[in-house]
């Protein structure tokens, strides 16, 4: 635990690294401010960051604006397959499911897989883990919305906090990228890929094309330079190298000091954030927009 760190938390949650069509904007604000009103209170009741992680994912993939739970990608087969994980920086824990179907709330299957020794359950198998342990099927027409059937974006929701007992957690969720190949996976469930917490460093989120953020291990690039650089600063030379191998992205992360920063180089990135040394709740589609305002 950070000195010091008592009584102090943190958090914020992303909505995508994505275009933003016109019209979308407001829902985008008011689905990633629900998000973040979601985790916060967790945490101010002296919740855990997992928890809090979880609650505000599970508010994203709640609302089909986002490409997570209702309102996922579909793949080639015009099936929905999605991704989810969630680290805990106590113990370095990991639970994610990868490819899985029919569930709501995949965010909360990776947290049910926590303490269990697999850290990724993937496919048929991660469905049969949801079924065992309670989570209901809920067939793909339910989490199918209009907007996806037409779209091509990629939008992972992704949730950084830091408890009042100085604990770290990161989690993310996806419906992956639209068109892609049956059973395939991209960083969102892989532990130093798309996401990673340690309490002694601080912990991180990223979205954005899945393919290159893994062959960078941008998650692990962050915990590797965030101490130095602060959490900004890393992910925005993370971010940086996406376009020579394909694709751009976004991140969020929290440094061991409980100093929250963001970046990306995709054409938007929706995120909200709050913290008990700054409680007011601030909302931006870009940095752009936080430059502007
Ligand atoms: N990273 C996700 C994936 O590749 C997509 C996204 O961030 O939108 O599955």
């Amino acid at each position: 635990m950070i000195a010091g760190s008592r009584r102090r938390w943190a958090l914020i949650v992303h909505g995508g690294a994505k275009p933003m069509e016109p019209g979308e904007e407001q829902p985008n604000r008011e689905g990633i401010l629900a998000a973040l009103a979601a985790g916060r209170a967790v945490l101010e009741k002296g919740g855990t960051a997992i928890d809090a992680c979880e609650a505000a994912i599970r508010t994203l993939e709640d609302l089909p604006i986002f490409n997570a739970g209702t309102g996922s990608a579909l793949n080639a087969a015009g099936g929905i397959e999605m991704c989810a994980g969630l680290m805990d920086g106590r113990d370095r824990q990991v639970g994610s499911v990868a490819a899985i179907r029919n569930v709501a709330h995949p965010v909360s299957v990776a947290k049910r897989l926590l303490p269990e020794k697999e850290i990724v359950l993937v496919g048929d198998g991660a469905a049969l883990f949801a079924r065992e342990h309670g989570f209901e099927y809920v067939p793909d027409a339910a989490l199918r919305t209009e907007k996806m059937v037409l779209e091509h974006e990629h939008d992972t929701v992704g949730a950084v906090a830091l408890d009042q007992s100085g604990n770290f957690a990161a989690g993310t969720s996806t419906g992956g990228l639209s068109g892609s190949r049956v059973g395939r996976i991209g960083d969102s469930p892989l532990p130093g890929s798309g996401l990673y917490a340690d309490n002694e460093v601080g912990a991180v989120s990223f979205s954005g094309d899945g393919e290159s953020i893994a062959r960078l291990v941008l998650a692990s690039q962050v915990m590797a330079t965030i101490a130095k650089d602060g959490p900004e600063e890393s992910i925005r030379k993370a971010v940086r190298q996406l376009p020579p191998l394909g694709g751009d992205g976004g991140g969020i992360a929290i440094d061991r000091r409980g100093n929250i920063g963001w970046h990306h180089n995709s054409p938007a990135f929706v995120v909200a954030f709050a913290s008990s040394d700054a409680p007011e709740p601030k909302a931006y589609l870009s940095k752009e927009e936080e430059r502007r305002v």
